[in-house]
């Protein structure tokens, strides 16, 4: 059945139950779909874990989990390891502490109207925008170091295939000072994160894909921020960067996610 059990959320707030369904999803549903992982492949998984390790704003017991996954795959210098190895160090079957990442998907403010709908790719897009406003937060010495976890893992792993492409794409540039690695601060990676989902927003609107009751929109929203938006003399619309960014680092800080239906 596609009746889903609806849970209530605000619709203008980051859960953590999405940000934890999206971690099991990456770590393991999508990499399951692979025996081993090397090369290439092993590089952004391992960046990947690294950035979660540092900048997953989660909960002690899930930090723990992210932590020793991460120092275990760091300490694997060979070309390829096995995913079921993996698998055992992130289900903690080695050790016994309380280091867990929860079974299974939640969606909340990932829900869709439908089970075809939103859930993985919503979270993916949330657990990113999040940790690139907890490097700001915390201080990052590399500007890329998130944004290149996330075209690795896309790369990598991401399931929908054509998802990747456009967003590799995009991370290339169509012109130069339009590409991922002409970002120079931890500021203008929050930025750069934004403005390429609106793109794929813009690109979507109207698609198939498209939940009903979720429509894409060149987001935030005036009514969610009237300040982020401006209009030139020419009455074409434009934003205003320096607000649009102070909205971004409020609305995925992690002193305002919210943990309703965490498990
Ligand atoms: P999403 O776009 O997933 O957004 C999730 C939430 O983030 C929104 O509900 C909103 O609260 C917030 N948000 C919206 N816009 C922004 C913004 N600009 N900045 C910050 N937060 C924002 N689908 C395709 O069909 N074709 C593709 O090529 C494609 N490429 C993708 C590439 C990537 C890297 C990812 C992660 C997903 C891609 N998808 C693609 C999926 C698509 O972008 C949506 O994730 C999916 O359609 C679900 O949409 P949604 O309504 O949940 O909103």
């Amino acid at each position: 059945s596609h009746l889903l059990e609806w849970r209530s959320f605000n619709k203008t707030r980051v859960y953590m139950s999405d940000l934890e369904s999206a971690l099991h999803y990456s770590l393991r549903v999508e990499l399951s779909g692979h025996v081993s992982i090397s090369g290439a492949d092993l590089n952004a998984l391992k960046k990947y874990t690294s950035v979660l390790a540092k900048f997953f704003p989660g909960r002690p017991s899930v930090k723990a989990a992210l932590k020793t996954v991460d120092s275990w795959l760091q300490l694997q210098n060979v070309n390829e390891i096995l995913y079921s190895d993996f698998r055992d160090v992130l289900d903690n079957v080695v050790q016994t502490s309380d280091a867990v990442l929860p079974e299974g998907v939640h969606w909340v403010g990932c829900q869709g109207s439908q089970s075809r709908y939103r859930g993985y790719p919503c979270g993916v897009w949330t657990l990113f925008h999040v940790l690139t406003v907890q490097a700001k937060e915390i201080g990052s010495a590399d500007p890329l170091e998130v944004l290149q976890a996330m075209r690795g893992y896309i790369h990598s792993f991401f399931g929908c295939r054509e998802c990747a492409t456009h967003f590799e794409s995009m991370a290339q540039g169509s012109v130069p000072q339009e590409s991922m690695d002409r970002v120079n601060s931890l500021s203008s990676a929050v930025l750069w994160l934004w403005s390429r989902h609106n793109r794929v927003n813009n690109r979507l609107a109207g698609d198939l894909t498209e939940d009903p009751h979720f429509p894409k929109i060149q987001w935030p929203s005036p009514e969610m921020c009237p300040s982020c938006h401006g209009v030139k003399m020419s009455g074409e619309h434009t934003w205003n960067q320096e607000e649009v960014l102070s909205f971004l680092q409020n609305y995925f800080s992690s002193s305002r996610i919210l943990t309703d239906y965490l498990r």
